[in-house]
């Protein structure tokens, strides 16, 4: 079973919008087995959208519209569905009292022009909308969606249910295991582990993240158990890299270490900026556990705050393991972590070159530094400083008993 998608709006040809709907969908589909041959992005235009959907239902099983749905004048995918099916737009008499109560809840004065909202092509069968005004609806192949992504979430996982079950209901549904890595390069990683990537069934893919590399097994469920095997396999030959599996963070990951252990946790940012704290208190609950973040940008800073002393900045430089290490040394709870590095893009040496970052982790009494080469902008070098300074302390935490 495969389809094609169309988004429809102007706003995502200039750039105003970001198609996320297609995102969304995507891994719906996924999860359900429906394979995408193709995607396309067409602006409101009525011929334009009708090429499209002529193009899309000559090539594929389903064609699955988004946007254009509503009762404005630029709204023209439902004239754009019922023009090319030959098919007149109706109203149901239900779904027009259901629109019209909707209104009165909402204290919003129903007009006329708000008829369109409910109108389908005949005998197409709708898609309830439970956030919004115009319902979803699917005709002869092709399903039509609102661009307002809340309205999307909430109609197109209903729609693959009515879909599948009726059109196609032994299709195989998708599996997808992820594991993630980090702090081994992707050419090692590969070494290491292609051997055991054997199975005709299963699609193997390097994901490549500001966190670390997703190593993505794709198959379908009825080989579920065979990529269970080579997870295995895998954490037994790179098991200390890996960080976690699927939608793991590795931030929730150590909040649920430190209920266990009940340790305080502060951090001294230097190159991160606050980045860093701010990752952390995205935590729900985390207050439990994290004092204070604290930006130590200038050598002042780490010098008053920290009690770093003047001269060891002077010696080796504020990006040096020595400063990380005193940095993290300077925070008074139970785990912490510093972050020192050159953010660029100026303020590069030969010998101290932007991308450059020290990372101290503290747990307990045990410190450790850790030294990067990051490659990126600003924003991406201190992201990734971020990240894997969270990974390092991860990795403590678990050692440590
Ligand atoms: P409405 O009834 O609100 O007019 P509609 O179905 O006509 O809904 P559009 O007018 O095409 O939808 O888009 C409504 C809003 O939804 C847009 O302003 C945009 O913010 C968002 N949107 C549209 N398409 C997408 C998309 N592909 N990805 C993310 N957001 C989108
Ligand atoms: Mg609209």
């Amino acid at each position: 079973m495969k389809c094609i998608l169309i988004m429809v709006g102007t706003e995502l040809l200039n750039g105003a919008t970001l198609d996320t709907n297609s995102v969304f969908m995507a891994e719906e589909l996924n999860k359900v087995g429906i394979k995408i041959d193709l995607k396309l992005t067409v602006g409101d235009s009525l011929d334009k959208i009708i090429n499209a959907i002529s193009f899309a239902k000559k090539n594929t099983d389903l064609v699955i519209l988004s946007g254009g749905l509503g009762a404005t004048d630029d709204d023209l995918t439902k004239k754009a569905i019922s023009g090319f099916l030959n098919k007149k737009l109706t109203v149901d008499n239900v779904e027009l009292e259901e629109l019209k109560k909707k209104f009165l809840d909402l204290n919003i004065e129903f007009l006329k022009k708000n008829h369109k909202e409910v109108e389908k092509p005949e005998g197409a069968i709708s898609i309830k909308n439970d956030v919004g005004m115009a319902p979803a609806f699917y005709v002869d192949g092709i399903a039509a969606f609102p661009g307002v992504p809340k309205e999307l979430y909430n109609m197109f996982p209903k729609f693959l249910k009515y879909y599948t079950n009726k059109f196609c209901p032994s299709l195989d549904p998708i599996y997808i295991k992820d594991i993630i890595v980090s702090g081994i390069p992707e050419s090692i990683l590969e070494e290491k582990i292609k051997e055991f990537f054997v199975e005709p069934e299963i699609e193997y893919e390097f994901l490549v993240k500001d966190y670390g590399i997703i190593v993505r097994m794709q198959t379908t469920d009825t080989y579920k158990n065979t990529v269970e095997k080579i997870k295995e396999k895998i954490y037994n030959s790179i098991g200390e890299y890996i960080l976690g599996e699927d939608k793991e963070k590795v931030e929730d990951k150590i909040f649920n270490l430190l209920k266990k252990k009940k340790y305080t946790f502060s951090v001294a940012e230097s190159c991160t900026g606050g980045m860093l704290s701010s990752i952390i208190v995205g935590i729900p609950g985390i207050s439990e556990f994290f004092k204070e973040g604290l930006v130590t940008y200038s050598n002042d800073s780490k010098i008053d705050r920290l009690k770093i002393e003047k001269n060891l900045i002077e010696r080796h430089g504020a990006v040096s393991k020595e400063v990380a290490e005193e940095m993290v040394k300077g925070l008074n709870t139970d785990i912490g972590i510093s972050t020192t590095g050159i953010a660029g893009p100026n303020g590069g040496s030969e010998e101290k070159p932007v991308g450059l970052v020290y990372i101290g982790v503290k747990v307990k009494n045990k410190v450790k530094s850790f030294k990067f080469n990051f490659k990126g902008d600003r924003e991406k070098i201190r992201r990734k400083t971020a990240l894997h300074s969270l990974f390092e302390l991860y990795k403590m935490l678990e050692e440590d008993e």
